[in-house]
């Protein structure tokens, strides 16, 4: 996993703006392990996919995540900051298959998500998931599963790829409500990302106007240079 580079930014951040969160976290992998097909990538299970968007994430901003979440009690702003490393350092074995009451499964994956984006009702949401999922499909209807069922399967599925979901244990400070936040991997470096790209295009705005240099020229400045073109353009 290389780090971008400020082309590379703007580019994610130009391109990423009008796909899907899928697509979009798909594009940032891709960008950053150029050996990986688009394709691969998609098949990723999400607990692989979630690692690599982390590792992206620390490559280009470093280790902690930094953020706030309103309490769904009281609306109290709660601010936090993570160590990523401890999140989701530990690689876990991801099982390629697992079986469930006779019948084999395989761990989601960003295609299986993006086949069901449009479905409303969220069971038969989970239906066509594990119906994605179960190699043995031929044999699989699931139609007259129960609520309990459908959530067992997709319990155990969970279970089998831990880090395909990440869930913050969470108290608010004014109210004391304690809840689980789920933490949105692919989310978050997009907010990254996009604050990134408007600050180097709000630099090269300044610099252009200021120096007349292009923005390719100001691009190819290291941080620091830019950094101080930037505080002298401003004192
Ligand atoms: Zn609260």
């Amino acid at each position: 996993m290389r780090t971008l580079s400020n082309l590379d930014f703007l580019e994610l951040w130009e391109r990423g703006a009008v796909l899907h969160p899928l697509d979009r976290a798909l594009l940032a992998i891709s960008m950053a392990a150029p050996g990986e097909d688009y394709g691969t990538l998609a098949a990723w299970p999400l607990g692989r996919r979630n690692v690599a968007l982390n590792q992206l994430h620390r490559a280009c901003f470093g280790q902690m995540l930094t953020g706030w979440v309103a309490c769904p009690e009281c609306s109290e702003r709660l601010e936090f900051s993570l160590d990523a490393e401890k999140l989701y350092g530990d690689v876990q074995e991801i099982a390629g298959e697992i079986v469930i009451d006779g019948r084999r499964f395989r761990p989601l994956t960003s295609r299986d998500l993006a086949g069901v984006v449009n479905e409303s009702n969220e069971q038969a949401a989970a239906l066509k998931l594990m119906r994605q999922c179960c190699l043995d499909s031929g044999e699989f209807d699931g139609s007259t599963f129960s609520l309990e069922e459908i959530d067992a399967i997709s319990e155990q599925l969970a279970q089998a790829d831990p880090l395909a979901e990440t869930l913050l244990e969470l108290q608010c400070a004014e109210c004391g409500h304690c809840w689980n936040e789920p933490l949105d991997m692919a989310a978050w470096l997009w907010t990254e990302v996009e604050a990134r790209a408007r600050r180097l295009l709000l630099d090269v705005h300044t610099l252009a106007a200021t120096y007349g240099w292009s923005e390719a020229e100001i691009l190819s400045l290291s941080e620091q240079r830019r950094g101080l073109y930037m505080e002298m353009v401003r004192a």
